[in-house]
């Protein structure tokens, strides 16, 4: 996590960076204010530390002559994370985001050790919670999770504090004068004070998100940070095209869901879904795309004075890209039983991640769905659960679930499968269920068990809403077509709008797998590069002069 680099290293990264001298005290970087980007520490000692709510100061580390601060914030230009004071005189080299970015490429083996260190810090800093913001209400409330849930899908450190059981809480209750009715409040590293604010105010208000420049073209605009999308924002960006990618709630779309993908290439042992895809942003990122999440994208026009594509944004801002690649995926599908909004939230799950785990920890829950996103999390839940109860439509389970998830279940004690069997009603009170009935087709009998939590797996639809009235060919369920489907002279992956591209689960025909979806997001780089030399724009430097697609 804090490697000393030598000084021949150095020497090298000097040209990378500005040299800046400091007086003992002064600071080299404040929690929630954007600084000057890595610090390579020349001469003298710098103190790295955080400070809680009541300014209480926690030591991190002093970096010696040759340690380098910064975590992965420096690589966006984002806010600081941690206070940064130099102990005495220092001389200090400051490398700009753009330039570090250039430093890990053009550095391969020393590149790799910085980004290692930058992601290792921020992993430290989510485990503790350091510099993000406070977030104060009880612990199993539906907007504490929503916007707990939030920051740990962005990768954000934050910490949750129950007034139930932390005098803290009470006392940050006390000090802003905060009527029980207005919580969850949010506290900002900056200081400023949010009540039950939406998801898109916290993240303006930790900076995570910030305007977009609407003067600018990007040459590739991506709407989608799932794995598809995140694919061909890695190709687009490591290849020189200006990328930006729009995401409306956080990156690794229902990949990041997965509590263990067992079927991506490379990983023997499976990964799970959000580990994957934190390295994909981070990669990203190392190559310079930028990241608007969340903000969403609510239609696709073209304006034909700047010869491009423009996004509508639900903020009525607005993007603009000589191409646009759809990569908007699936959302998942609601179970059609009364009342089910109201225990969304709090008892009412889509995701079973640590968070949701944590919550139903020692309980009975029930889980409905058989594909194997449903299995996965059953496997998941069983560890963590006195027992999950497997609601299943259908009258095999391996119908519709890969043979290891079917197997591995069976070897699981305390999961129960119910087949043939639906979910009839939910009772609760305040967002919170108290009992679920459900219906046994084959034996006719109604059973209602008591129960806190509900999970739900039961398929996907595509997120398509979106571009209605855009002039995307869609099939009969939503999907977009794409190549020969679309019934036009189109390239593969090309929709029936020229210039706009579709990958990933959205894509009519695409095979709705992790793999699948970053395979898509690699090739349709390719066809980017003949689209955008259709319109003037030059091949950018070190653009890939090969493959059959580059050819077109
Ligand atoms: C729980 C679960 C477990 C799974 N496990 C596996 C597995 O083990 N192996 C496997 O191969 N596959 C698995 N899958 C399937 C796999 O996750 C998907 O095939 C894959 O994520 C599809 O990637 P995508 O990028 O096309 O779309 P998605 O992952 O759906 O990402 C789409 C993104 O677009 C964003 N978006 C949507 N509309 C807009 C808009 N208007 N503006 C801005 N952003 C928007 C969404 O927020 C989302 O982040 C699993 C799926 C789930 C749900």
């Amino acid at each position: 996590m804090f490697p000393i680099l030598e000084s021949a290293e150095i020497e090298r990264v000097r040209r990378f960076g500005k040299v800046r001298a400091y007086r003992a005290g002064e600071a080299l970087a404040t929690v929630g204010e954007v600084g000057l980007g890595l610090t390579v520490i020349l001469a003298g000692k710098v103190d790295i530390t955080q400070h809680d709510e009541s300014g209480r100061r926690t030591p991190i580390v002093t970096h010696v002559a040759g340690a380098f601060m910064g975590e992965l914030a420096q690589l966006a230009g984002r806010p600081a994370l941690v206070d940064a004071h130099a102990q005495g005189a220092v001389e200090a080299l400051s490398i700009p985001p753009d330039r570090l970015r250039a430093l890990l490429i053009a550095e391969a083996e020393l590149g790799e050790r910085i980004m290692r260190a930058l992601i290792l810090r921020r992993v430290g800093l989510i485990e503790t919670g350091a510099g993000g913001p406070v977030i104060v209400g009880r612990a199993g409330n539906g907007d504490v999770l929503r916007l707990a849930g939030f920051l740990r899908r962005n990768g954000h450190p934050h910490q949750t504090l129950d007034p139930e059981t932390d005098a803290e809480a009470r006392a940050l209750i006390d000090r802003f004068h905060v009527d029980a009715g207005q919580l969850p409040i949010v506290l900002c590293p900056d200081g400023q004070l949010l009540r039950n604010p939406s998801e898109i105010e916290l993240a303006r208000c930790i900076r995570l998100v910030g305007p977009i420049d609407p003067d600018r073209i990007y040459d590739v605009a991506i709407v989608g940070a799932g794995p598809a999308g995140l694919a061909a924002a890695v190709y687009a960006g490591s290849e020189g095209l200006s990328v930006l990618v729009l995401d409306c709630r956080a990156f690794g779309g229902q990949a990041g869901a997965s509590a263990r993908i067992e079927n991506y290439l490379g990983f023997p042992t499976g990964i799970s879904g959000m580990a994957l895809m934190a390295r994909a942003y981070n990669q990203a990122q190392k190559f310079g795309v930028e990241m608007a999440i969340p903000d969403e994208a609510i239609g696709l026009d073209a304006d034909p004075h700047q010869g491009c594509f423009v996004l509508k944004l639900s903020n009525n801002e607005r993007a603009s890209a000589r191409s646009v690649v759809i990569a908007s995926g699936a959302r998942y599908r609601r179970l059609a039983v009364d009342g089910l909004e109201s225990f969304e939230g709090a008892s009412v799950h889509y995701w079973a991640s640590p968070l949701e785990a944590k919550l139903c920890a020692g309980q009975e829950v029930a889980l409905v769905g058989a594909g194997n996103s449903a299995g996965q999390a059953a496997v998941y839940l069983a560890s963590q659960a006195a027992k999950v109860w497997l609601v299943v439509r259908g009258a095999d389970l391996a119908a519709s679930m890969s043979r290891y998830l079917v197997d591995r279940i069976a070897g699981l004690a305390n999961v129960e499968v119910l087949t043939q069997t639906s979910v009839t009603g939910l009772e609760g009170r305040d967002g919170v269920l108290e009992a679920i009935r459900w219906r046994s087709g084959a034996s006719g009998e109604d059973v209602r068990r008591p129960m806190q939590h509900l999970f739900l797996f039961i398929g996907a639809e595509p997120n398509t809403d979106w571009l209605a009235g855009s002039g995307v060919a869609l099939d009969r369920k939503g999907f977009v077509l794409t190549g020969a489907d679309t019934t036009e002279e189109r390239r593969p992956l090309e929709t029936s709008r020229r210039g706009v591209f579709a990958i990933g689960d959205v894509r009519a025909g695409s095979m709705k797998r992790v793999a699948a979806s970053v395979g898509e997001g690699a090739q349709v780089v390719a066809t980017l590069h003949a689209v955008l030399a259709a319109t003037g724009r030059e091949p950018p430097a070190g653009a890939s002069q090969q493959g059959p697609l580059r050819r077109q």
